[in-house]
């Protein structure tokens, strides 16, 4: 049985390498605080915030749900996403008001490497911070076309000419629902690039979108 559990459950923490459980608790305080405004270089034109930099236990848990396939982080990175979404409506940081239903939309990511992963990381991230909040839900709304790139490696221009007209909308913006708050949510930002194209083609389909959330900003 015990053989059975390693394989399914992993045994050491993914912010820090401590055997013994998948999340220990000095990464869950190292997680926890206030998001922080972003500048991307790119700008989206709408409020963006991380949860911190791109440091420590919350770069080593993006990295290895990406790539070592932890899909067991999506539930502490997507509590640490509930509870700074969460902040940012109580202050009014987010939208004028806190009592419209809130929908994320996960940034697109391309499909290849998706299922490579298991499934979309950045989605089973957002579905976990969804049903920690009252009203909220999770709508896979956009795609990026087969034709982008792995954004690693790329310059900033190189980035944004690598999304650039390759996100569409899959879901209607009907089915968003009128007066709802949209955010969009990514695991790392880098130049901007991806969520300015996001939030332009999502607005280009009739959703307004109210800002975006990020678990680590790059430099
Ligand atoms: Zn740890």
């Amino acid at each position: 049985m015990r053989a059975l559990l390693d394989l399914v459950l992993p045994l050491e923490c993914g912010g820090c390498g401590l055997p013994g459980a998948g999340w220990c608790a000095a990464c869950a305080r190292e997680l926890a605080g206030h998001p922080v405004a972003l500048r991307p270089r790119v700008d989206p034109g709408v409020p963006c915030w991380a949860l911190g930099a791109h440091s420590g236990a919350r770069r080593n848990a993006v990295i290895a749900m990406k790539e070592r396939r932890r899909r067991d982080l999506a539930d502490p990175l997507g509590t640490a996403l509930a509870e700074a979404l969460a902040w940012l409506r109580e202050v009014g940081h987010l939208d004028p008001d806190q009592f419209a239903p809130l929908v994320l939309i996960p940034a697109p990511t391309r499909a290849r490497a998706a299922r490579r992963r298991g499934g979309d990381p950045v989605t089973a991230m957002a579905r976990v911070a969804a049903r920690r909040l009252p009203g909220c839900s999770v709508v896979p709304a956009l795609r990026l076309s087969a034709g982008a790139r792995d954004s690693v490696g790329l310059s900033p221009q190189a980035r944004r000419a690598n999304v650039d007209g390759r996100v569409s909308v899959r879901v209607p913006g009907a089915t968003i629902g009128p007066g709802a708050n949209v955010v969009v949510v990514d695991d790392v930002v880098t130049t901007g690039a991806t969520l300015t194209e996001s939030v332009r083609t999502l607005c280009r389909a009739g959703v307004p979108v109210s800002g975006a959330i990020v678990i680590v900003a790059a430099r």
